[in-house]
């Protein structure tokens, strides 16, 4: 999609008042604010109604502008090196003097931190002298936004603008990285955990059921598209949807295929926007055939696990 400057020009403008902008990125839309103004990020709180005990992710234009709030480790620069910018998000340790507002980080000394791929955005980050504290553009606990139409359905005119940059490509939010001792996966997401494993040259934990919840994204119920999901039925219900990987023969109404052909890529970047059409229908719960689960599919049923916590 080709850059509009003048609709960078006027998310800017929004931006150094302290204000709110939806902004695209590869992953999901974000909500995102000045990361150094108390001010703004109260209010991105405010807007989605998200608890403020769950702290944001900032993004950054590069590990340059990073310098100034976060220490470094080997690990963090291996990662960064071969995935950056990209749908990977980092725990690190803050530095005393950095200029992150306690609003984001829940006063903890820790802070997650991600480089955004979208070309619109990586503009107007390039552009601010401040970082951006982004959430998902969506409200608490709801499915994630994926273009700015969703964006709309679930703010209406509660946010002042949202800089428009197609559907996101990726369409699952980052996966989240503790690198404060050994890693550890918090969240899985759109970058396979095997990758990560592969740079790293070790096993990595995936620390995603922990007794002690270090990350909100692990909480059960999350991603909810507000029906009932079922992953292990027996037989349809009446009105109910039916979501399916791959493509049948057989289609009806009620049939909503994530996939033509069983690709787990196609399937994750249709999976937010089927769910928020199959409420739009009008169904009033959803049965989910078995999705593999490898790649992807991990992510993919991860977020339909807690979904149907509902
Ligand atoms: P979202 O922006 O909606 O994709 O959610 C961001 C996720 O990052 C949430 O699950 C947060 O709990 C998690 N997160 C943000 N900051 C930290 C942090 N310092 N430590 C652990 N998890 C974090
Ligand atoms: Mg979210």
């Amino acid at each position: 999609m080709k850059i509009n400057l003048a609709n960078i020009k006027k998310a800017t403008k929004i931006l150094n008042k302290d204000e709110c902008v939806a902004v695209p990125t590869e992953t999901v839309y974000g909500l995102a604010g000045n990361a150094y103004s108390d001010k703004a990020c109260k209010k991105i709180f405010k807007i989605k109604r998200r608890p403020m005990n769950n702290p944001l992710i900032v993004h950054y234009y590069n590990h340059q502008d990073l310098k100034k709030d976060c220490i470094f480790n080997n690990e963090f620069i291996k990662l960064y090196k071969k995935f950056c910018p990209g749908p990977i998000t980092f725990i690190l340790d803050l530095k005393k003097d950095s200029k992150i507002s306690r609003i984001v980080t829940n006063n903890s000394k820790t802070l997650a931190v991600r480089f955004p791929k979208h070309p619109i955005t990586r503009d107007l980050l390039k552009k601010l002298n401040y970082p951006l504290a982004a959430p998902s553009a969506n409200l608490s606990s709801k499915v994630s936004a994926v273009n700015s139409n969703d964006v709309k359905d679930d703010f209406g005119k509660k946010i002042k603008y949202i800089l428009e940059g197609g559907k996101s490509s990726i369409g699952l939010e980052s996966t989240i990285v503790d690198l404060r001792n050994k890693p550890q996966i918090l969240r899985l997401g759109g970058l396979e955990t095997s990758l990560i494993q592969k740079v790293l040259n070790k096993k990595v934990k995936i620390n995603n059921n922990p007794l002690r919840v270090s990350s909100p994204g692990q909480f059960k119920l999350h991603y909810s598209p507000g029906i009932p999901i079922r992953l292990n039925f027996k037989k349809l219900k009446k009105n109910e949807a039916y979501l399916l990987i791959n493509k049948k023969t057989e289609t009806k109404s009620n049939y909503y295929f994530l996939s033509k052909n069983g690709n787990l890529k196609e399937a994750a970047k249709n999976l937010y926007s089927i769910l928020r059409k199959i409420k739009k229908n009008k169904h009033k719960s959803i049965a989910v055939s078995k999705i593999p689960n490898k790649g992807l599919g991990k992510t993919i049923n991860d977020r339909l696990m807690r979904a149907s916590k509902f």
